[in-house]
């Protein structure tokens, strides 16, 4: 916790599938407290660099530094007990418990970093969880729907649910693989809002993938624009904006 480096820190990462260049010597630096977002066309590898840095898949090369240390050795569970969270696309969600138990799932889960938790040895933690679920389901909006099972949310409402999922572990880094895929106008804004007061009401770090370049804007200290497994710039919005190198690799150049 005394360490004050960047909070993270990829080093020389290369992944390759068989033949394929996934990612090409990618060399991230992300502060504590900072809105990293990254960007790039379909393929370029930024699903593969969330999946590398929540340990879902091994680097071929390079390395990891959470916090200053290399978290190669680590499972995923061991990276969330360390403050690293991510949004999971559904995967987190357990449709036929209710809205609140879910958060309370992931509220004891962040703690133990399993799902075997024994409920009758830490009675005393139980209100302690039943703070975090409420909290949780406060900031994300779903308290009035606690009692809902989670299968029968709307599709915008279970995104949120997963972004719910991911805060309850009180991560210090949050990762988010495209929030907003598949979500209505309105749904998008209600994820694009969540998004903005974590950011100001936590002061949370994240790294967020994200195709909506408005979104990207609204809510980035930096951009970092990938294609095809590499970083191609980076930089603070303004200057993304601007970058002609980023408007050919997505006009397709
Ligand atoms: P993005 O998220 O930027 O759209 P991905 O990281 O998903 O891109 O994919 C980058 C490249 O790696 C693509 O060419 C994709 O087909 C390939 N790829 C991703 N995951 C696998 C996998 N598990 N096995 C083989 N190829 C993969
Ligand atoms: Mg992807």
């Amino acid at each position: 916790e005394e360490y004050d480096g960047p909070l993270l820190q990829t080093d020389g990462l290369v992944k390759r599938f068989g033949g394929l260049t996934a990612t090409d010597d990618v060399n991230l630096d992300i502060e504590q407290g900072e809105r990293v977002s990254l960007i790039g066309p379909n393929g370029a590898g930024k699903s593969t660099i969330i999946n590398l840095i929540t340990r879902r898949l091994d680097p071929t090369e390079g390395d990891i530094r959470f916090k200053g240390q290399s978290i190669l050795g680590l499972n995923p569970h061991e990276v969330v007990q360390r403050g690293m969270s991510k949004s999971f696309q559904q995967a987190s969600i357990f449709p036929t418990l209710t809205v609140r138990q879910n958060a309370r799932v992931a509220a004891l889960a962040a703690e133990h970093g399993s799902f075997r938790f024994n409920f009758f040895r830490h009675r005393d933690r139980f209100s302690e969880v039943e703070g975090v679920a409420r909290e949780t389901l406060e900031a994300v909006g779903l308290w009035d729907q606690r009692e809902s099972p989670a299968e029968d949310l709307p599709y915008g409402d279970k995104r949120r649910l997963e972004i719910g999922i991911a805060l309850a572990a009180d991560p210090d880094m949050l990762l988010m693989d495209e929030p907003t895929a598949g979500m209505s106008p309105e749904e998008t804004h209600a994820t694009v809002d969540l998004i903005e007061e974590v950011k100001e009401e936590r002061g949370l770090t994240f790294l967020l993938v994200e195709h909506d370049m408005e979104i990207v804007f609204r809510v980035s200290d930096r951009i970092v624009v990938l294609n095809r497994g590499s970083v191609i710039a980076e930089g603070p919005p303004e200057e993304i904006r601007e970058n002609p190198d980023v408007q050919d690799a997505y006009l397709g150049g």
